[in-house]
């Protein structure tokens, strides 16, 4: 069968592949299209592309933008945008700001909860990265001060925890609207994270459609057969698109495959035909 993907990470955010390293992955898993997806950053693209013409793997620009709702941070995926967008290329420089203003804060209280690394530990190992939490926490990992990157979230860098620190996001709308503006194709991303979130799913889904929501990652790693299901229903209902993705990060995230996820997703490779009428129309 066909497979697609249509979330993954590299080196231009928390990935720990480089773009061609990812495309290569992605082409022995079965991957026929990819959708390369980085946090606020365009900067695997060109790169992935190029790869992607040598492997026969289709490649499909994408991104990944996180946001605040009410107080929830979600993520929202845009497809098939145009990277050299001028309104793109002059928002995303905000975002790298919010993200160096909260990281050194992040250190700081690792620091005085007894972990001895410094920012310039997380620098080194991110290199030109948009540095991420996943950064941190391989940094803390490395270091010996916990034995996973899931157990660097949970003790410290996860929401709620002693080291969290959150930063300035754009709203739904804001991130939505950006990728609208640049031809992309706006997509709920992990729909699980909204169960964060008093509010029934269906509304949320019914407030961002309203501010140009066009899409729902339905098919996702970590969902049960039920939630996969119930998005699905939800999408249905709303004619918003249905994708999927495995949300492959590499190491930062262990066991999940392009693809495939922890072995069994399935994204079937006719998802994306709506979404290519959609861009062309
Ligand atoms: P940041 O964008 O720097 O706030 O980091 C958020 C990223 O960290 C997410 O996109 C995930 O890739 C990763 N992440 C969040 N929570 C966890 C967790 N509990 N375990 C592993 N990775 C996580
Ligand atoms: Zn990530
Ligand atoms: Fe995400
Ligand atoms: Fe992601």
């Amino acid at each position: 069968m066909m497979r697609i993907d249509l979330h993954t990470h590299t080196t231009a955010s928390d990935g720990s592949l480089s773009p061609e390293e990812l495309v290569r992955h992605a082409k022995q898993q079965g991957v026929s299209a990819l959708a390369v997806t980085d946090h606020d950053s365009v900067a695997g693209l060109t790169r992935a592309a190029t790869e992607g013409e040598r492997q026969g793997v289709e490649i499909i620009p994408g991104i990944e933008i996180s946001c605040l709702y009410g107080k929830v941070e979600l993520h929202v995926l845009g497809y098939f945008i145009n990277a050299q967008d001028p309104r793109l290329q002059a928002t995303l420089p905000k975002y790298l700001a919010s993200r160096n203003n909260r990281n050194p804060r992040i250190v700081k209280r690792l620091r005085e909860l007894g972990c001895d690394l410094t920012y310039e530990d997380v620098m080194a190992f991110a290199g030109p990265a948009t540095v991420g939490r996943p950064h941190i926490a391989q940094v803390l990992l490395r270091k010996g001060y916990v034995r996973s990157v899931a157990e660097a979230f949970d003790r410290y860098l996860a929401e709620g925890s002693p080291a969290y620190v959150p930063r300035a996001l754009p709203t739904p709308a804001e991130a939505i609207g950006l990728i609208k503006q640049i031809g992309g194709v706006p997509v709920l991303a992990h729909p699980v994270y909204t169960s964060r979130l008093k509010e029934p799913f269906e509304q949320i889904c019914a407030t961002l459609k309203n501010v140009g929501l066009m899409g729902i990652e339905a098919i996702y790693s970590s969902h049960t057969q039920q939630q996969t299901d119930h998005y699905r229903r939800v999408a249905r209902e709303q004619e918003l698109l249905v994708t999927g993705g495995s949300d492959f990060h590499g190491d930062s995230k262990p066991n999940i495959l392009a693809g495939t996820g922890y072995g069994n997703l399935v994204i079937p490779a006719d998802l994306l035909e709506p979404m290519r009428a959609l861009v062309s129309s």
